[in-house]
């Protein structure tokens, strides 16, 4: 696979363009748009997601209160003040959902709760806070217990792709890894192992508890409102501040960890959020796939990100980082056959939208010499 090779299969020309008025910087103006979500909701529900002042969460939040939910619960161990996204309509709340009392306190009066909430961040972060990504079990078990001791109508797992089998994914030239291939287990060493465990626990608190458990397995998730700064962020991410770093500084030159042939696929937030809600409401009882199947090797992925950027770079390699497993990519089969859907958005499209608002925040953050919320380790 060449630098040019973008994709095994690209994405149609008429691919959905995400939505500006999702990110506008005012958030009343952000949760007073038309949902992502489009399918029927019972409004009068109490819904509860943790992990809000994360990525992902903020996202999720911003949703539901699009779709009129009488109660938002919106639950995070951060600070407000350091929460991506914050909305005053939802019930926000500081807690440690490692401790099992926080969790009752978190779900008390719950229909349904999402669960996003993990210590995570990018391959330079799990690969060195192994046993930190492992003790986010604490947060999945004590959170199904208290779903299954308050009767919650249905429970959200955030899985990774993590859990698959790594020896399926050691060539650049990967084949879409399909659910089954989680097993026999060789997860990505802690984190992935933690992700697989918790699946297996939702699996029995339905089987053994009757709680009504959903787990998708999400792959690299990029967009705006996310980490770009301070160890925890990805490679979309990281690769744009450098991009942009390169482009305010004048260097000219990028480091991209390993040799760049590596491939992945990445989800645009907004398919992200509404594959989410679409699995939530489904009879899925199994771990599914949620994921694009655009794959892009990373020196792909950084010419979108030039382009995005309006830079041409020098690329050096820095063989000594982590860079993960060397190909893997979403096998979309079964979410078409199940929800006649998958992630649709471009990765052009996508990175373009991320690209402009991590510069934005670059420019404010060096305007003002506050540190980013977005920048913080
Ligand atoms: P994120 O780090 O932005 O959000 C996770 C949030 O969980 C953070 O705000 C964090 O403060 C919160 N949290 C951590 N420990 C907590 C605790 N003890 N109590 C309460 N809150 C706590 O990550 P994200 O990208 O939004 O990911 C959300 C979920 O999706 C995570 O479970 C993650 O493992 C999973 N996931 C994400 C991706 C991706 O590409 N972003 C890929 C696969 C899986």
């Amino acid at each position: 696979m060449t630098d040019t090779d973008l994709s095994t299969n690209g994405t149609p020309d008429d691919s959905p363009q995400p939505r500006k008025d999702l990110i506008d910087a005012d958030p009343e103006s952000r949760v007073n748009s038309t949902p992502i979500f489009e399918g029927e909701v019972d409004t009068d529900k109490t819904v509860v997601v943790c992990g809000a002042g994360g990525f992902i969460g903020g996202h999720l939040v911003a949703d539901l209160l699009r779709q009129g939910y009488d109660t938002v619960r919106a639950v995070d161990i951060k600070p407000p003040n350091q929460w991506f996204q914050k909305f005053p309509q939802a019930d926000n709340r500081s807690l440690d959902l490692r401790e099992k009392e926080n969790c009752y306190q978190a779900l008390e009066g719950a229909d349904q709760v999402y669960n996003l909430a993990a210590d995570m961040g990018g391959m330079g972060f799990i690969e060195n806070n192994k046993a930190l990504c492992m003790l986010s079990v604490r947060i999945n078990t004590h959170l199904l217990m208290a779903a299954r001791d308050m009767d919650i109508g249905r429970y959200f797992y955030s899985s990774s792709a993590c859990v698959y089998n790594q020896e399926l994914q050691s060539t650049a030239d990967v084949e879409p890894l399909s659910e089954e291939d989680a097993y026999p287990a060789l997860a990505e060493d802690g984190y992935g192992w933690e992700k697989l465990f918790s699946e297996r626990m939702c699996r029995h608190f339905r089987e053994d508890f009757g709680v009504t458990t959903r787990v998708a397995r999400y792959h690299n998730v990029y967009g705006p409102f996310g980490t770009y700064d301070g160890g925890r962020e990805k490679a979309p991410a990281a690769l744009t501040r450098k991009a942009i770093e390169a482009k305010i500084f004048e260097s000219g030159d990028i480091v991209i960890w390993g040799d760049g042939t590596q491939t992945r696929s990445f989800m645009y937030i907004d398919d992200c959020v509404k594959g989410t809600q679409k699995i939530m409401h489904s009879d899925i009882t199994e771990p599914i796939n949620l994921g694009s199947d655009e794959l892009v090797t990373i020196n792909g992925l950084v010419d979108v990100i030039e382009e995005a950027v309006g830079v041409d770079l020098e690329r050096e390699y820095d063989l000594t980082k982590p860079q993960g497993v060397d190909g893997r990519n979403s096998d979309n089969t079964k979410i078409l056959q199940e929800l006649g859907w998958e992630p649709p958005t471009a990765l052009r499209d996508g990175m373009e939208v991320t690209a402009d608002w991590i510069e934005q925040q670059m420019r404010v953050h060096r305007e003002t010499e506050e540190v980013s919320v977005f920048a913080l380790p």
